[in-house]
């Protein structure tokens, strides 16, 4: 389900040096065209589908739509956010369909570009030595998950 641009509704991100969309790609996949002002997902199958362009874009002009394997009916999804939610809109081909929309928040007592990404969890290159995923074994929250990994930590 790789994302593209609705050229109608991208401004280009008014010619800032970096698009939003390109600069959340982890896959480097999104391109402006500097003619044009409109920015397009350089290599599809490429896509992680990841949808952080999707999210990002201020006015939208990202959509993804599902494999007709997986969506039968076909639809594209955009999402809107907010600083408390981000609303998504399933918007399907055949527009008798009404559009579908999901709201989530997304931040809990978190004011926006606040969040601190590794929360309390120690980070640091001997974390890539260790056995375990970053927020283990405080993360699991189980005395049994600490016992399990204390054996992997052994062999
Ligand atoms: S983030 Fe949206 S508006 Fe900005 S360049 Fe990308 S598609 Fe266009
Ligand atoms: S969905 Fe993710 S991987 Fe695909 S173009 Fe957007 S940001 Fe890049």
């Amino acid at each position: 389900m790789p994302s593209f641009v609705i050229p109608t509704k991208c401004d280009g991100c008014k010619a800032l040096d970096k698009t939003a969309c390109q600069h959340i790609c982890p896959n480097d996949l999104m391109v402006l065209n500097k003619e044009t002002m409109k920015a397009y997902n350089r290599d599809p199958s490429m896509c992680w589908e990841c949808y952080n362009c999707v999210k990002i874009c201020p006015t939208q002009a990202v959509e993804v739509r599902g494999y007709a394997d997986f969506v039968p009916l076909g639809a594209s999804v955009t999402a809107m956010r907010s600083t408390e939610d981000i609303m998504w809109t399933v918007q399907f081909r055949n527009k008798e369909i009404k559009p579908k929309r999901f709201k989530f928040p997304i931040r809990r007592g978190v004011q926006e570009g606040k969040a601190q990404p590794f929360g309390h969890y120690p980070t640091g290159d001997d974390d890539l030595k260790s056995p375990t995923l970053m927020c283990e074994p405080a993360g699991l929250n189980t005395e049994r998950g600490r016992v399990k990994l204390d054996r992997v930590s052994t062999l």
